[in-house]
């Protein structure tokens, strides 16, 4: 007598691991004994559920099964559905259990089969507890004009996956899963394009929900969090959204005041300095600094002026140098100080 047990499962024979267990549980809680009281129909199906998986969960029987359309000896012999849950969370006393057919008393632990079945809440009993995956963390280091003005970024993120040859239970049949080892997640490395936004700033954490540990028993995955290191910029200096640049200037510039060219991460800027402008001033550039990642608001530029003095001196100069000297009213030191 042939025995269909893919059809007992309700199963196409393409069904991998996880469907058959999915087939199985759902089969396995549906005609349970204990919830089909005195139902004789009931507890004939969950027999021949339990055979259908014995053999379909075991990869050696599977492969018997399907080239011999029948497996040698007992198809049940050894199989325990529930050994794997019991090693998890370390209950003992339970060696050498294995379903009985012979009757709905061989059940030697129903707590333990309804605790797997119907996420029964006995104490102490956590696993069926959904548990969210692990968050995940790592570095990436841009150019300061990637952080300023936002890029994209692709990194290899290596995730742990749960393995699908198994489910996240670690075993097939009555083996360690070949394709886990039995540790039921497996590690995958995926190319992610991660968005670093605009005005990103040096040490932040760029989370990106869900790409972390895959989670178990239906507790969603953790996030993946890159930390973004920013290279630092030979000429602007960023000081929280502000920047921060030096701008030399001559004396004549300084004096009489005029117009220069000011360099921003947006671009130049015609800016005035005023007549009279002593070395070492800071102007302020409104909404020329960087974007605040939160507020999105720009922050400002600082330029500091510096005066330069010119490198040659002539006798022409000379000169000048004189007649500028003339026109200080006094020692500019004058007020200054001379010890504590
Ligand atoms: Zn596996």
């Amino acid at each position: 007598m042939a025995t269909d047990y893919y059809k007992t499962l309700g199963v196409a024979r393409s069904a991998d691991g996880s469907e058959i267990k999915k087939a199985y549980r759902k089969l396995a809680r549906k005609f349970h004994p204990d919830v089909n009281p005195g139902n004789e129909d009931a507890e004939r199906r969950f027999k021949e559920i339990q055979e259908a998986y014995a053999v379909l969960s075991d990869p050696e029987r599977k492969q018997q099964y399907d080239t011999f359309g029948t497996v040698d000896g007992d198809p049940t012999a050894g199989f325990d559905p529930f050994r794997r849950a019991r090693a998890r969370t370390g209950a003992q006393g339970h060696e050498g259990f294995r379903v009985d057919f012979d009757g709905i008393g061989g059940f030697q632990d129903r707590g333990d089969i309804f605790g797997q079945f119907f996420g029964g809440a006995r104490p102490g009993r956590t696993r069926q507890t959904p548990r969210r995956g692990a968050d995940q963390e790592l570095a990436v280091e841009v150019d300061f004009a990637e952080a300023v003005q936002g890029t994209t970024v692709t990194l290899p993120v290596q995730r742990q996956l749960r393995c699908s040859e198994c489910g996240g239970a670690g075993a097939v049949g009555r083996g360690a899963c070949p394709s886990c080892h039995g540790a039921g997640s497996v590690i995958s490395t995926e190319r992610l394009r991660v968005k670093i936004p605009e005005g990103v700033a040096d040490g932040t954490k760029v989370r990106v929900a869900g790409k972390g540990a895959e989670g178990a028993r239906g507790g969603g995955s953790g996030d993946l969090f890159v930390r973004v290191k920013v290279r630092s910029h030979g000429f602007f200096e960023r000081e929280g959204d502000n920047i921060h640049t030096v701008v030399p200037i001559t004396f004549t510039e300084a004096y009489l005041g005029g117009e220069v060219e000011v360099g921003t991460v947006h671009g130049p800027v015609r800016a005035k300095v005023p007549a009279g402008t002593n070395s070492g001033r800071t102007f302020r550039l409104r909404g020329k600094g960087v974007r605040n990642t939160k507020t999105r608001a720009y922050g400002d530029h600082l330029y500091t002026v510096e005066i330069v003095v010119p490198k040659v001196v002539s006798p022409a100069g000379e000169e000048s140098a004189r007649r500028v000297a003339e026109l200080y009213e006094g020692n500019p030191r004058g007020g200054l100080p001379r010890t504590l």
